[in-house]
C-alpha cells in the first residue's frame, strides 16, 4: 500500500504506507505476514495499462471477446453445446457426436491444450495471443465443416457482451498517466524517468542487512526470458513440462545437501509464506500424533516480524523469548523455563542462525535439543542462509524445517521487493506434511496428510527459478562455501574499518567477530548531536548510498550487510561515507555545524534545493550535494524530494492518488 505525504519544500512524495508493514510493527497482532512485494509484477501490469490506455485495453479485449464470439458459433454450427450464456473469453463446450479423449487426440495434435473437466466438458480461454490461424485451428479439433465461412460470418456478434446488461459503460482509466505514453518512444522514456529516481545495484551497494542484495547476474537471469521457462501454462500435464521437472529435482537435490534437510516443497513465493506453510506442516505433524493441543509458538523478541505473524496466522499462539543484553544472543535460561512452562502444549520454537543480530549463537544445537525434549518442533528461518551455505546445515543442528529466501541468498533480483520464492526445507518426518496441489499433483507432500495449499500454482513463481539453479551449477560446491567465507570476511571487514568511529552492537563473545552482518549502535548521538538513525539514513543519500536496514532488530540502530558480491573498493567507500558522517557528527558536536540546520538533518539535499537561488542555510551547498571526494557531478544520483515529513505520511493515508476524484458511493 502506498501513501502519500509531503516533504520539507511541501512536495508530494509516495512512501509505502505504515499498514504495509505492519507485521513488523504488529508482530502477533498482525493480520497479514505479508514481506515480499510482487511489485516488480505489478509495475509490469501498470506499465501495459499504461501504454495501451483506455481505448487500446477496449480494442484488445474487443479483439478477444470477437474471437470467443467466432468459436461459439462455429462450435455451435457443428452441433456442439456451449454451456456459458454471457461470456468474455471463456467457453465450456459439450462435445456432440465426439468423445473427449477425440477432441484431446486432435487438440494434441494442433498442440493446443484445453481444460478438461471431469464431467467430460471442455474449457477453451483465448487470449490477445490468438491469431486466426489458432481459431482454424479449434474449429478444426470439434470438427466444423465450414471453417472460412464462419470466420467471415458477421452475425457471430449477435452473441456480443455488448448487447446484454454486461457491458461496461463506466469510464476507466481516467488517470493522466494512462492517456499520455501510447508510443515506444514516450513509454521507453518514461520508464527511464522512473528508473532514475531509483538508486540500486547498478549505482552503488545496498547494504540492507537482513535483506541481502547481492549481485544478480546476467547469466543467471537470461533463461528467465527462454519462451521454454515463461510460455507455460502452471497447469500443463506433466508431461509437456519434462524440462521444469529436472530444473526443480535437480534443484531440490542441491538444496537438500545444502541445508541438511530430505525434501523440499517449491509452492511459497516468499520468506514469509514459506513460514506459514512450515509451520501449517508443523501443526498438521502434531495433529498427525493427536496432539492437536500442542499450539504454542516461542520466538525471541529478535525474530524478523513475519515470524510472530506467520506463526499467529497459522493459528498458533505466541509467546516471546527474551535475548541476552550483551550479545544478543537467545536467552536460553528464558527460554528453558518458557518450554517448561508449556511443556503439554508447546508447538515449536522459530530460531533465526546466525542470530538477526548478526551473531553465529554457539547453543543452537542445545537449543533444539531442549525444544524436541519436550515434544516441540525446530523452525530455523534461513534467511541468513547467506553465511551458513557450505560450512553448515540446518539439518545438522537438528533444526526440522527452514524457509530459504531464493531471493536473497540464491541471487533472484527483489528489487522492489519481488518476486520472490520461499521454498521450505524439512526432515522426512514432517515431508508428508508439505503443501500439495488440486490440479498439479507436486513432488512434494502427501494428498492425505498435506495441510492443503498455500499458492495458486504448483511451484509458486517457478519462472525464476531458473535463477537459482543456474547460481548453484555455476558456483559449484566450492564456489558457494567461498562466497559465504567472503560475505562474513567482507561484514568483518567493514566492522573493523568502522570500529574507531562507530561501535558494534553485538559481537561474538569469544572472538569478537560478527558473522554477516553488524549492528552499528548510533543511539549515542542523539544525546550528543540531536542525530538519529533515520538522519544517518537520509544524509547517505547525498553521498550516494541506498540506506542500511533501519532501527531493526534494534530501534535506533543500522544495521549492515555487505554480501559477498562487493569489492574491497566499494566496500570501503562505503565507509569512508560512514566515516566522513561521523566527522559532521562531531562537528555538531563540538559546535563547528549548526545543531539544528545541519546537512544530516536537512538531508537528502536535492537538485532543485541546491540550485537555488534562495539558499540560506549555515553551510554550503557544496557540502550538502557533495560531501565527499567519490560524489562526483556526473556520477551524482539526486534524491528527487527533500526530507520527507513520516509523521504527515503515517497519519494521512491516501489509496487514491490526485487529481482522480475518489468515489465511494
Ligand atoms: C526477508 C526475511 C523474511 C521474510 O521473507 P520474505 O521473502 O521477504 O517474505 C523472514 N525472515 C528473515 C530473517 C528475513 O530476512
Amino acid at each position: 500500500m502506498i501513501g502519500v505525504t509531503r516533504d520539507m519544500d511541501g512536495q508530494d512524495a509516495y512512501r509505502l504506507a505504515l499498514q504495509t508493514r505492519e507485521q513488523h510493527i504488529r508482530r502477533d497482532k498482525a493480520t497479514s505476514n505479508i514481506c515480499t512485494a510482487q511489485a516488480l509484477l505489478a509495475n509490469m501490469s501498470a506499465m501495459y495499462a499504461i501504454y495501451h490506455g483506455p481505448e487500446g485495453l477496449k480494442g484488445i479485449s474487443n479483439r478477444v471477446h470477437n474471437c470467443a464470439l467466432t468459436v461459439n458459433a462455429g462450435l455451435k454450427k457443428a452441433g456442439h453445446e456451449q454451456l456459458n450464456k454471457n461470456f468474455f473469453d471463456t467457453l465450456h463446450i459439450v462435445a456432440h457426436g465426439m468423445s473427449t479423449t477425440e477432441v484431446k487426440a486432435r487438440a494434441e495434435a494442433k498442440k493446443i491444450n484445453l481444460r478438461y473437466f471431469s464431467d467430460n466438458s471442455i474449457g477453451i480461454s483465448l487470449d490477445e495471443t490468438v491469431k486466426t490461424s489458432d481459431i482454424s485451428d479449434l474449429l478444426w479439433i470439434f470438427n466444423c465443416s465450414d471453417i472460412d465461412s464462419t470466420l467471415a460470418d458477421p452475425t457471430v456478434m449477435n452473441m456480443s457482451i455488448h448487447k446484454t446488461q454486461f457491458k461496461r459503460t463506466s469510464p476507466f482509466l481516467t488517470h493522466p498517466i494512462f492517456n499520455k505514453h501510447h508510443s515506444e518512444s514516450r513509454m521507453v522514456r518514461y520508464m527511464k524517468q522512473l528508473e532514475n529516481k531509483d538508486i540500486s545495484l547498478v549505482h552503488s551497494m545496498i547494504s540492507l542487512g537482513f535483506c541481502t542484495m547481492k549481485l544478480n547476474s546476467t547469466t543467471e537471469m537470461i533463461p528467465c526470458s527462454f519462451r521454454h521457462f515463461t510460455a507455460i501454462h502452471p497447469f500443463v500435464p506433466v508431461e509437456q513440462a519434462k524440462g521444469y521437472k529436472q530444473m526443480l529435482t535437480e534443484l531440490e537435490k542441491d538444496l537438500c545437501e545444502i541445508t541438511g534437510y530430505d525434501k523440499f516443497s517449491f509452492q511459497p513465493n516468499s520468506g514469509a509464506q514459506g513460514e506459514y506453510a512450515g509451520l501449517r506442516a508443523i501443526r498438521s505433524y502434531h495433529e498427525s500424533r493427536g496432539e492437536n493441543r500442542r499450539n504454542i509458538c516461542l520466538i525471541p523478541i529478535s525474530a524478523h516480524g513475519t515470524n510472530p505473524s506467520s506463526a499467529q496466522m497459522a493459528g498458533m499462539k505466541v509467546q516471546a523469548i527474551r535475548v541476552n543484553h550483551n550479545n544478543g544472543t537467545i536467552d536460553i535460561a528464558h527460554l528453558k523455563e518458557k518450554v517448561q512452562q508449556h511443556s503439554d502444549n508447546l508447538s515449536c520454537v522459530m530460531i533465526t542462525y546466525p542470530s538477526t543480530n548478526g551473531i553465529f549463537e554457539d547453543n543452537v544445537v542445545d537449543v533444539c535439543e531442549l525444544v524436541h525434549k519436550y515434544g516441540g518442533q525446530v523452525y530455523l528461518d534461513g534467511a541468513n542462509m547467506n553465511a551458513q551455505v557450505g560450512l553448515c546445515r540446518p539439518g545438522d543442528f537438528g533444526s526440522d524445517v527452514s524457509h530459504l529466501n531464493l531471493h536473497k541468498t540464491f541471487c533472484i533480483p527483489h528489487g522492489g521487493g519481488g518476486p520472490g520464492m520461499g521454498p521450505i526445507g524439512v526432515k522426512s518426518h514432517l515431508a508428508p506434511f508439505l503443501p500439495t496441489h488440486p490440479v498439479v499433483y507436486p513432488l512434494s507432500g502427501s494428498e492425505n496428510t498435506s495441510f492443503g495449499v498455500v499458492s495458486a500454482a504448483p511451484y509458486g513463481s517457478s519462472s525464476i527459478l531458473p535463477i537459482s539453479w543456474a547460481y548453484i551449477k555455476l558456483m559449484g560446491g566450492r564456489g558457494l562455501r567461498r562466497a559465504t567465507q567472503v560475505a562474513i570476511l567482507n561484514a568483518n571487514y567493514m566492522s573493523k574499518r568502522l570500529e574507531n568511529h562507530f561501535k558494534t552492537l553485538y559481537t561474538d563473545p569469544n572472538t569478537s567477530l560478527v558473522a554477516h552482518e553488524f549492528i552499528i549502535d548510533v543511539r549515542d548521538f542523539k544525546k550528543t548531536a540531536n542525530i538519529e538513525a533515520v538522519d544517518i539514513a537520509k544524509r547517505l543519500m547525498d553521498y550516494g548510498f541506498h540506506a542500511p536496514t533501519m532501527s531493526w532488530p534494534v530501534t535506533g540502530t543500522l544495521m549492515v550487510e555487505p554480501t559477498e558480491s562487493e569489492d574491497k573498493e566499494e566496500l570501503d567507500r562505503f565507509c569512508e561515507a560512514m566515516i566522513s558522517i561521523r566527522k559532521e557528527i562531531q562537528d555538531i558536536e563540538e559546535g563547528r555545524l549548526d545543531i539544528r540546520v545541519n546537512p544530516l538533518k536537512m538531508a537528502p539535499h536535492t537538485q532543485k534545493q541546491t540550485v537555488s537561488s534562495e539558499w540560506n542555510r549555515p553551510y554550503p551547498k557544496e557540502l550538502g550535494a557533495f560531501p565527499a571526494p567519490f560524489v562526483k557531478p556526473e556520477t551524482k544520483v539526486w534524491p528527487t524530494v527533500g526530507r520527507i515529513d513520516d509523521l504527515y505520511g503515517d497519519k494521512h493515508l491516501v489509496c487514491t492518488c490526485p487529481p482522480m476524484v475518489p468515489n465511494y458511493e
